[in-house]
């Protein structure tokens, strides 16, 4: 029983698990690579449940809901603070977010805040200057980065809802995903013509779409900080990238938000596609936010002068 109790809180429990690992060892821990690496082995099990309409268009949906909890609330509402919201919003957001398999609010936020301070430096733990598996997943598969920056995050570890979430997250996604096989099965009990079915809804509904969104989030880290232009003069490397902000609801235009982060908007111009500043919008005509931090006219129009070009940032590392 005792055995028992321990895995479960090792499995669970980020706080206890915490206590096990050497946070110093920057190497992959095979602990972390091997669920990773699982979640994305079990995507192939949609050759054993099939494909049907209702299927995709549910895991089109949940990558949607979950992306924009992820890119409106985890990134521009808990790290930067571009909005307003009520307690009940921020909770619902945070346990979409988790939904999503990255972690809690205030581990992401957390560590997000401190790629701000240390962009593209030898101290932030994503930059694409490491390489592009460090950049991409290498540098949340090792040790060093398990633990919430704490110190980073002291404004929203006040709620002890998040402070939960943020510790038992893996909770959090095993019920949603366990939520979508219930779905799947309804469907199949009161609607057989529409061809799903509990594991189907599961695969497609968690798993596969999960696998896109978390690529998906880290091609910020990884790629955005490498293809695209440079309107902005930044002390970094990033880009804005019109095929990431389409895929991420907004988040390529990664050298607009490295300009100005604490805009509630990152396409700066009509013509920048972001999809959460669009929603942001409605619920803010909803009453569901408010505030929305605009960008400062003097910043929006501090061009480079020299955009597209790929330049070495001031401060780069040689
Ligand atoms: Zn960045
Ligand atoms: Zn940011």
């Amino acid at each position: 029983m005792h055995t028992l109790t321990r895995w479960a809180s090792l499995l669970f429990d980020n706080e206890q698990r915490a206590r096990t690992l050497d946070l110093t060892d920057d190497s992959p821990n095979w602990q972390r690579v091997w669920p990773f690496i699982g979640l994305h082995l079990v995507c192939l099990a949609a050759f054993w449940v099939g494909v049907s309409p209702v299927a995709v268009v549910v895991a089109v949906l949940s990558y949607v809901i979950r992306m924009f909890a992820i890119t409106a609330f985890y990134h521009r509402y808990f790290a930067h603070k571009s909005f307003k919201t009520s307690r009940w919003v921020q909770g619902i957001f945070a346990v979409f977010g988790a939904a999503a398999t990255q972690r809690g609010p205030l581990w992401w936020a957390g560590h997000h805040r401190h790629h701000h301070r240390h962009s593209d430096t030898p101290e932030d733990l994503h930059s694409p200057r490491e390489g592009f598996w460090r950049s991409h997943c290498g540098w949340f598969l090792g040790n060093r980065a398990f633990e919430t920056p704490q110190h980073l995050i002291r404004d929203f570890a006040r709620y002890p809802e998040l402070v939960w979430i943020d510790r038992f997250d893996i909770v959090v996604a095993i019920l949603y995903a366990s939520a979508l096989f219930g779905l799947g099965s309804l469907l199949n009990a009161v609607w057989p013509e529409l061809g799903t079915s509990g594991w189907q809804m599961l695969i497609w509904g968690y798993f596969i779409s999960t696998v896109v969104l978390i690529h998906a989030t880290l091609c910020i880290n990884s790629l955005a900080h490498r293809f695209g232009s440079r309107r902005y003069e930044t002390r970094d490397d990033s880009r804005n990238n019109w095929f990431l902000a389409l895929i991420t609801l907004g988040e390529g235009w990664h050298n607009n938000h490295h300009h100005h982060a604490g805009s509630a908007r990152q396409g700066f111009f009509w013509w920048e596609v972001d999809i959460s500043y669009y929603l942001l919008k409605t619920m803010e005509k909803l009453g569901l936010v408010w505030d929305l931090k605009p960008v400062p006219e003097g910043k929006k129009y501090a061009f480079s002068g020299r955009s597209g070009e790929n330049r070495s940032p001031k401060g780069a590392r040689q």
